[in-house]
């Protein structure tokens, strides 16, 4: 069985035995992988029994046999890179960044790299500007959407094509990929109602270029919940899952329904 090295980041964490632990990772080559970590929580002497953590960044090395893909692979190293400080601080930021965690373990496939992906989630977690905890959140999630190619359609009606600016759109519909206007909205069951002006705010949020826009850009935190909230419908519907953090991320950033 060959080794196999790359950089990643802890994206779950499931604690197996009394001292084993499977943890899924995504690294930056290799994409999402599901290891075993025998002995792992085991400590020495020198170091207490905490096992790795979840969010954390590290260099792995683990092997795989060919031929059960769906079988856990082996961690046999793990050298820890970083820990994350900026996330711990506080506790908007640290389920946002679950919450991130999540989603991607969702989103993307065993196996399957997303060097890109991997490296917004790294620049997510890396960042120490976490005064905007949901605007660091909407750029990262704006990049799974792109990466796994379900980037809806804000622009015009995603059944007729019409422009938005021409006809009123007040729905969403995640399983159209889109807005839907007046006309087209009667026809589909699965849809939101979305307010203009967070449409506005998404289509900006889906044009920053980078993290630091989002920390940086003028448009108000206020707005930013609704956003969100209309980023975690689509993903929910796309995906056919809800994230187990949502709710409790919602709470941690003020805003409770
Ligand atoms: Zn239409």
């Amino acid at each position: 069985m060959a080794l196999i090295k790359d950089i990643a980041i802890v994206i779950r964490r499931l604690d197996y035995s009394e001292t084993s632990q499977v943890l899924v990772v995504f690294a930056r080559e290799t994409g999402q992988q599901r290891l075993i970590a025998k002995g792992v929580k085991r400590g020495t002497k020198s170091k207490a029994a905490t096992g790795i953590d979840l969010l954390e960044l590290g260099f792995v090395v683990y092997s795989r046999r060919a031929e059960s893909e769906a079988a856990l692979g082996t961690l046999t190293e793990w050298r820890q890179e970083d820990v994350h400080p900026a996330v711990r601080r506080n506790l908007a930021a640290w389920y946002a960044a679950q919450y991130a965690a999540d989603r991607t373990a969702q989103a993307t496939q065993e196996g399957d790299p997303h060097p890109e992906l991997f490296d917004a989630l790294k620049h997510l977690l890396e960042s120490e500007a976490w005064s905007r905890p949901l605007a660091a959140l909407a750029w990262y999630l704006c990049v799974l959407l792109r990466e796994v190619g379900l980037v809806p359609q804000f622009e015009r009606c995603a059944a007729c094509g019409a422009e938005r600016a021409s006809v009123s759109c007040v729905y969403f519909s995640a399983r159209q990929g889109g807005l839907l206007c007046r006309d087209c909205e009667p026809a589909f069951v699965e849809k939101r109602r979305v307010d203009p002006r967070t449409v506005d705010a998404a289509i900006a949020v889906e044009e920053w270029p980078d993290l630091a826009t989002a920390l940086e850009d003028d448009l108000p935190e206020t707005v930013m919940p609704s956003v969100f909230e209309l980023l975690d419908y689509h993903l929910t519907e796309v995906l056919s899952k809800p994230s187990r953090v949502t709710a409790i991320l919602r709470s941690a950033a003020g805003r409770t329904r």
